[in-house]
């Protein structure tokens, strides 16, 4: 492998293994979009299997990519397709999460 430049996920460092773990140490094991049951056991793509989600995507927010309060445990189905879905629609955050709330007219 020498000479070839292995390129690192995002999700493979150190660092966000760390964050991973106490997450799912510290969250309750179910689905933050769904509310399915998740199985910290279950290895990563079999059933219940936990994903970590980003509530503001990393590309929208990089700064916030290891913020807990932008991270929750999802299961695998909603965060394929949320991933899906933020390619051409913005993903819209809780009012709570935005820092300066903009005055909307319902
Ligand atoms: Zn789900």
């Amino acid at each position: 492998m020498e000479g070839q430049t292995v390129v690192t996920p995002r999700t493979a460092t150190t660092r966000w293994k760390k964050i991973r773990v106490r997450l799912i140490h510290t969250r309750d094991h179910i689905c933050h979009h769904c509310g399915a049951p998740l199985n910290p056991d279950a290895k990563r793509g079999e059933p219940g299997s936990i994903e970590i989600d980003h509530l503001i995507p990393y590309a929208q927010r990089p700064d916030l990519a290891h913020d807990p309060n932008n991270l929750v445990l999802s299961c695998r189905p909603c965060n394929l397709s949320k991933g899906a879905r933020t390619l051409d629609q913005p993903y819209q955050p809780p009012t709570h999460m935005l820092p300066l709330p903009t005055s909307r007219a319902w």
